[in-house]
């Protein structure tokens, strides 16, 4: 009985807290409610709450600067932890907390009827992204809805489909009548796929790990005097990482939007012809980062420039070599595969002049484009 009284009282706290909250932030989006919030937060015996959340406050701060999406994170922290956090309360948190704070677009992307699965939070968060190309504010909001779909959960939530880039790769192969099935894996070696990317870049990961030979810090396979690059690699790769994923999200919708508008005319997968001037026109950052390699490029030698450039396996420990060479057999046989790859690398070599842009350094590009470090 006396626990009942306490989650009848806690779930009332909640939605008055909630309501003074989404009023607040509503009519003063620049002003403080952290008074607020802690006072909830604490309200529990006195001390702070051990959050099902599982993400520390500073790191919230770190990697947010709207308050109100930090705010709505530590709120969602602090009522997640009456219980097990299901989908369908992950949801009514996430609509509570952060829809709020979104523009009218954004909020129309979360009233979409949508039943409540870690999936579908998912899909919310892919959609607010193709909302946000000139919306910070949406952006930030998107990746804290991310933030809820992966750290309910310890270790964090893994996603089970495949990233954005390839979804939109084989529904848009569909409307030219291009199967990728038929064609994704090497006939003899079916478990590869070379449409799977490490998560800070556009190489294959190693197998069974989620980096590839350059960003994979710990790796038994790496070579031991190239450890401690790749653990600088790593870290600049995680720094990169949210405005990787943001910039991949802009290509895709600024093509797909193309794509449609053109009656599915518009030359958007790779060519089979005049390749140079499709790379300069749609992957300029690739095009520029190819350096000397664009006065030798023809339509023949595309693929091999390319692969060479982007997916070259030299340097690398003996399995990752064989597996990286696999691929590149195969795409070459099928060069349609290249494009998710082109896309995440436009991506990563987009986002990092931008990064180096913000610190004020060397433009990415100047001078010569090879000594860029992955
Ligand atoms: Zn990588």
């Amino acid at each position: 009985m006396c626990s009942e009284i306490r989650r009848i009282l806690l779930t009332s706290a909640t939605v008055i807290v909630s309501t003074i909250y989404s009023f607040y932030v509503l009519q003063y989006p620049s002003s403080s409610c952290y008074l607020v919030v802690l006072a909830f937060a604490t309200a529990k015996n006195g001390h702070l709450i051990i959050l099902p959340l599982y993400i520390e406050d500073k790191t919230i701060l770190t990697k947010f600067t709207n308050r109100g999406v930090v705010y709505g994170l530590r709120f969602i922290k602090a009522v997640a932890s009456a219980g097990a956090v299901t989908p369908a309360l992950a949801l009514r948190l996430i609509r509570c907390y952060l829809r709020p704070l979104a523009s009218s677009e954004g909020r129309a992307a979360f009233d979409k009827k949508k039943k409540a699965s870690w999936d579908n939070i998912y899909f919310l968060y892919s959609e607010l992204g193709f909302c946000s190309e000139n919306d910070d504010n949406l952006w930030q909001i998107a990746c804290a809805v991310k933030l809820v779909h992966s750290h309910t959960k310890q270790p964090p939530r893994d996603l089970k489909f495949a990233p954005i880039e390839v979804n939109t790769f084989i529904q848009h192969c569909g409307f030219v009548h291009l199967s990728i099935p038929e064609i994704r894996h090497p006939k003899k070696h079916r478990g590869i796929d070379p449409l799977q990317f490490c998560e800070l870049c556009w190489r294959q990961p190693l197998s069974g790990r989620k980096l590839c030979g350059h960003h994979a810090p710990s790796d038994p396979l790496t070579f031991e005097n190239d450890k401690r690059t790749a653990a600088a690699r790593y870290k600049e790769g995680l720094r990169q990482k949210e405005l990787l994923e943001k910039t991949i999200n802009q290509i895709l919708t600024r093509e797909t939007i193309k794509f449609h508008e053109s009656n599915f005319q518009d030359q958007m997968l790779f060519p089979k012809q005049d390749i140079a001037a499709w790379l300069a026109e749609r992957r300029p950052a690739v095009w520029l980062a190819l350096g000397c390699g664009q006065y030798d490029l023809t339509d023949e030698n595309a693929i091999k420039i390319l692969l060479d450039f982007l997916h070259n396996p030299e340097g690398l420990p003996v399995q990752a070599k064989a597996l990286y060479s696999t691929i590149n057999i195969h795409i070459q046989a099928h060069p349609a595969l290249i494009w998710p790859m082109l896309v995440r690398a436009e991506g990563w070599y987009q986002s990092r002049e931008l990064m180096t842009k913000k610190r004020g350094g060397k433009r990415l590009g100047a001078g010569r484009p090879k000594e860029v470090k992955t």
